[in-house]
């Protein structure tokens, strides 16, 4: 028979299995058990309306049995089965489609990540057995099939014979290695305890036929064998256990398992709710951003349960975006089984729901924040921005909700700082709470704007992402103190005293400013003489709403057409001999308009703009030099 060749990509998983190094190879088991209870809940979910099915809920189940003789692991469900077709399709080829081209494009390609990244489901089978056998026959259909396959060298599929619709996955087990002992997996006590393990919470019974020796019955000198038809796991799902009954190891298992992530979760939030609607709440945050969990394709939500039945994989209703980065799910007893989508969508029950979903998640985001600051910055560095735009989308809608969430780089502190604290460490006379946005805290903490403020003792907030200044401004105030850019037109740090003699120094040089801002027309609103500078001879600030660095963010959005520009202020400080120079020139002199570029080229970098004639620029300089 002619094999049939695996698409590329899932070559490229089962290469890795075959030579995994991956030590968890036991996760075969939690993967397929995973497959069947899938394949048992379409075929229980089509026998909720469809009469033919002929099964009630007692009737499925999985079984799993042991030849330790012929190494032989099989694991069968009378579940939905495949059809021809769809053996070729869903076992040929890779079902997350795309992935591995992203991963390997993306990082180094390690098997113990993709495996954690992905969950690769059936393809685990090749870690443990050099011959995997799938025997299946779909619901409805009158012919079975069998694939097969010894790994690289492709697959076939070839007519069988099955009595009732459902699928029987038999593995060749490996010989043992110097490092694996594959046997394990043909041990009924190591199976049926990796089935209590990972599998516990499976709501079909995992059967299995195990022998005990026990006294014999009438002469309890002597032992027999008997063997039994064990049921390994307890069915109730996790989610309906007491909390104190539940070890942190089940969660943890049970999340990687259900929600295809390698590592532990970050945070675990589970509660039930009460009132209107009554439900269970079993929410994960975790440790990194899921691989594609900033494309647009990323579909967010929640596994959607009545009465311990999944309705829907992934309901996007019951979390905000801002929220997005949370998996879990939600099982409540009050919503219809048969409940349509579209329905679904204007319920009030899943609107209750939501609300005090995000209510619960942000207590706890809070929470920890105040007790285990680590390990919210940890959650902070994989998930701030998901709720640095919660701040800034919907108009602003949610941001008070939000604003307790958030930590800024303070540059007093050289930390984090959530912006409470900020404010309770405020200077008595300090009206605002200051800010400074560039690329990379080192960059803000050295903009010349900030001298000026800091030496008044404030403190800045130190803005590094490209959303920050635009949520800032939406957010206006906190705790009643105002949001102010150190970039900001009136920033206003100076006495009277001061503002009258800047004012007379303004009148003085009027005729010199009025030419350098000639010079550089078309590129600067403004030129003017600064009252935040102490050592830097120029900086750049804005006039209007629209701050430089906002200007910056805009222009690298795909839809700019680069027409949105910030008014450009040149500051220049009258008590650096830099001016001292300017202030001897008359305004017709030809060194003015060299002079202005100079000091506005100057003002681009420290911005860390590009400049537009960088070698003109050099020229200049050069000049200067010789
Ligand atoms: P995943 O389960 O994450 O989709 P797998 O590689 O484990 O990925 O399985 C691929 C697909 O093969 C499944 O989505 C399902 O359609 C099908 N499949 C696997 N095992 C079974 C089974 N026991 N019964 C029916 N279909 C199955």
């Amino acid at each position: 028979m002619a094999k049939k060749q695996f698409k590329a990509e899932s070559r490229r998983i089962l290469d890795l299995m075959i030579d995994s190094i991956y030590t968890h190879k036991e996760i075969f088991l939690r993967e397929l058990i995973s497959n069947a209870s899938d394949a048992i809940d379409k075929l229980y979910f089509l026998s909720l309306t469809d009469d033919k099915v002929g099964k009630g809920r007692d009737d499925f189940e999985i079984r799993i049995s042991l030849d330790k003789d012929k190494r032989l692991f099989t694991i069968s469900d009378n579940g939905i089965g495949m059809t021809r077709d769809e053996l070729d399709a869903n076992l040929g080829t890779i079902a997350k489609s795309g992935t591995l081209a992203f991963k390997t494009e993306h990082d180094t390609g390690d098997a113990v990540d993709i495996i954690g990244q992905f969950g690769v489901g059936f393809y685990s089978s090749f870690m443990v057995s050099d011959n995997v056998k799938v025997l299946s026959r779909a619901y409805g259909s009158e012919e079975a099939w069998l694939w097969e396959s010894a790994g690289r060298d492709g697959y076939t599929i070839s007519a069988a014979e099955k009595e009732d619709c459902g699928t029987v996955i038999t593995l060749e087990i490996k010989e043992n290695t110097e490092d694996e002992q594959y046997d394990r997996f043909l041990n009924q006590h190591t199976v049926s305890s990796l089935v209590k393990q990972y599998s516990d919470y499976i709501r079909y019974p995992i059967r299995m036929q195990t022998q005990h020796t026990r006294a014999k019955k009438g002469d309890p000198g002597d032992t027999e064998t008997v063997t039994e038809d064990e049921t390994l796991n307890s069915m109730i799902p996790l989610w309906k256990k007491a909390k104190s009954e539940i070890k942190e190891g089940e969660y943890n298992e049970f999340y990687k398992s259900k929600f295809h992530d390698f590592e532990d979760p970050l945070l675990t939030i589970h509660f039930s709710g009460e009132g209107v609607v009554s439900y269970d709440a079993l929410l994960y945050i975790p440790k990194n951003p899921p691989y594609d969990f900033y494309a647009k394709e990323y579909q967010r939500g929640l596994q959607l349960y009545s009465s311990g039945v999944m309705i829907m994989e992934k309901c996007a209703d019951l979390l905000p975006d801002y929220f997005g980065f949370v998996s879990g799910l939600v099982d409540s007893s009050d919503l219809s089984l048969n409940i349509s989508r579209e329905l679904l969508q204007h319920d009030r029950q899943l609107k209750t729901i939501a609300v005090t979903l995000k209510k619960r998640i942000k207590t706890e985001l809070k929470k920890l924040m105040d007790n285990d600051r680590e390990k919210y910055e940890a959650f902070y560095k994989s998930f701030r921005l998901p709720i640095k735009y919660g701040l800034y989308s919907d108009y602003g809608m949610n941001k008070d909700f939000l604003s307790d969430l958030v930590l800024y780089h303070s540059a007093a502190e050289n930390k984090l700082v959530s912006l409470k604290e900020y404010v309770d460490a405020m200077k008595e006379d300090q009206k605002h709470i200051y800010y400074a946005c560039a690329e990379t805290v080192e960059r803000a903490m050295k903009l010349p704007q900030t001298e000026r403020v800091r030496d008044q003792g404030y403190d800045i907030l130190c803005m590094t992402d490209d959303v920050d200044e635009f949520a800032v401004r939406m957010l206006g105030t906190y705790m009643e103190k105002t949001f102010k850019s150190v970039s900001d037109a009136d920033l206003n740090l100076v006495s009277d005293e001061e503002k009258r003699a800047q004012e007379r120094a303004h009148e003085e040089h009027k005729d010199i400013l009025a030419a350098l801002k000639e010079a550089l027309s078309g590129k600067v609103k403004d030129v003017r003489l600064s009252d935040r500078l102490k050592s830097s001879p120029v900086c750049l600030t804005s006039d209007g709403p629209l701050s430089i660095e906002m200007e910056q963010v805009l222009a690298s959005m795909p839809v700019s057409d680069g027409s949105v520009k910030a008014e450009r202020v040149l500051e220049i400080n009258p008590a650096h001999p830099v001016f001292g120079v300017l202030g001897t020139l008359s305004a017709d002199d030809a060194r003015v308009k060299k002079y202005a570029d100079l000091l506005y080229d100057q003002a681009l970098l420290i911005e860390g703009l590009p400049i537009e004639d960088p070698v003109a620029f050099s020229n200049a300089i050069c000049e200067l030099m010789v």
